[in-house]
């Protein structure tokens, strides 16, 4: 595992819990609007932080049982980290509960960590519809997309779907499609892009939907998930 960061508390990340997150390093996805573009190298370039080697985690974790519900495994991409299995397995029997945050594209981990009962959230992101992922991502993905959502919506685990949008992307006929791949999911969150610190530096100057815009998507969207939260 290489581990990027740790947030030590969060009361946002993982509905209804009290968790903190692990940030791993590395992700084969390269999203232009990505806020985090120091996580997508598979090997950190910055300082070596010794308190960030797993065995450290694991135990900051076992000094923190009866405090935190869960551990939200975030990146990057967690999925691509070849111990990960192992790992969460140590934090379960830890007795936390894991919330896994992925964007989609193994979904051979993901059923790997469903099998062993590894799971108790997950939250996936949805760049964008089928069609297009590959321009938005970088990568060719869309059968694994298609198998992760197909696998979430019939995990019985309690999951999330999650898209940010934004002009430079996102036209209200992609929402539709987007809407379609997710059909008949649990929850969908629709977040409104902030152009931050991003890799592509051409967004820096673009701006985000108007609410008008975003109201205008919802009442296309809502048929196809349940949209839990439009910021
Ligand atoms: S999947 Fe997430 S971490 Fe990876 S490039 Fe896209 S936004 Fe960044």
């Amino acid at each position: 595992m290489i581990i990027a960061g740790i947030q030590k508390l969060t009361t946002l990340d993982y509905p209804g819990k009290l968790a903190c997150i692990i940030f791993t390093q590395g992700c084969n996805f390269a999203c232009g609007y990505c806020h985090n573009p120091e996580m997508i190298p598979t090997k950190s370039t910055g300082h070596h932080d010794p308190d960030l080697e797993p065995k450290k985690i694991l135990e900051f974790l076992s000094r923190r049982k009866g405090m935190l519900d869960g551990v939200v495994v975030s990146g990057g991409e967690p999925t691509i980290q070849p111990d990960l299995i192992g790992f969460i397995k140590k934090i379960k029997e830890l007795g936390f509960l894991i919330k896994l945050d992925t964007n989609g594209s193994n979904p051979q981990v993901v059923q790997k960590l469903l099998d062993q009962q590894l799971l108790d959230y997950i939250a996936m992101d949805v760049k964008h519809s089928l069609e297009k992922y590959q321009s938005m991502v970088k990568k060719d993905c869309k059968d694994e997309i298609k198998e992760s959502i197909l696998i979430i919506k019939s995990s019985g685990v309690p999951y999330e779907f999650r898209s940010t949008i934004l002009p430079y992307y996102h036209s209200k006929n992609d929402l539709i499609r987007m809407g379609r791949a997710i059909n008949k999911s649990e929850k969908w969150n629709l977040q409104t892009f902030r152009p931050l610190r991003v890799l592509n530096h051409k967004l820096k100057n673009e701006y985000p939907f108007t609410i008008e815009e975003m109201n205008d998507f919802i009442k296309v969207t809502k048929k196809y998930a349940k949209l839990t939260s439009i910021r």
